[in-house]
């Protein structure tokens, strides 16, 4: 989790360094977050915790904001990972009750074409991206 925490701060000083970073992107690095994607609903970014935060597209005078919906972190950072490599230590083992899913061996992500043509990856729909099957059991 260390050698993590170490590549998530030196992509920070990067994206802080870099003349191409956005302004949010800028704020957000500021304050130690990683700028990571976007889609049409949400700017995603990383902290060295493994926490993840977004801006709303459709509300961005509300700022930065805490992700507190479990599962849907574990897909954007499931989504992180199919990037970047050495962020797999943030990505939870799968929760007692659940078995990796078959369609996309756990990782969450399938191969996809681009509208462009490129070859890249996308969220399973068999797993939802979670890489798992199932309910986890709750905890005793
Ligand atoms: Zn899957």
């Amino acid at each position: 989790m260390s050698d993590t925490r170490s590549l998530i701060r030196s992509k920070v000083k990067q994206a802080l360094a870099s003349s191409s970073t956005t302004l949010d992107d800028r704020r957000a690095a500021e304050q130690g977050l990683l700028p990571l994607f976007d889609d049409l609903a949400y700017r995603y970014y990383l902290r060295d915790d493994g926490s993840v935060f977004i801006i709303d597209a459709l509300e961005p005078e509300a700022g930065l904001q805490e992700m507190t919906d479990a599962t849907w972190r574990l897909v954007v950072l499931r989504a992180a990972v199919a990037e970047e490599s050495g962020l797999a230590s943030l990505i939870p083992a799968h929760p007692p009750g659940t078995v990796e899913c078959s369609e996309c061996a756990g990782t969450g992500r399938r191969p996809v074409v681009a509208i462009s043509g490129t070859r890249t990856t996308g969220v399973c729909l068999n797993c939802r991206g979670t890489g798992w099957i199932g309910v986890p059991k709750a905890a005793v």
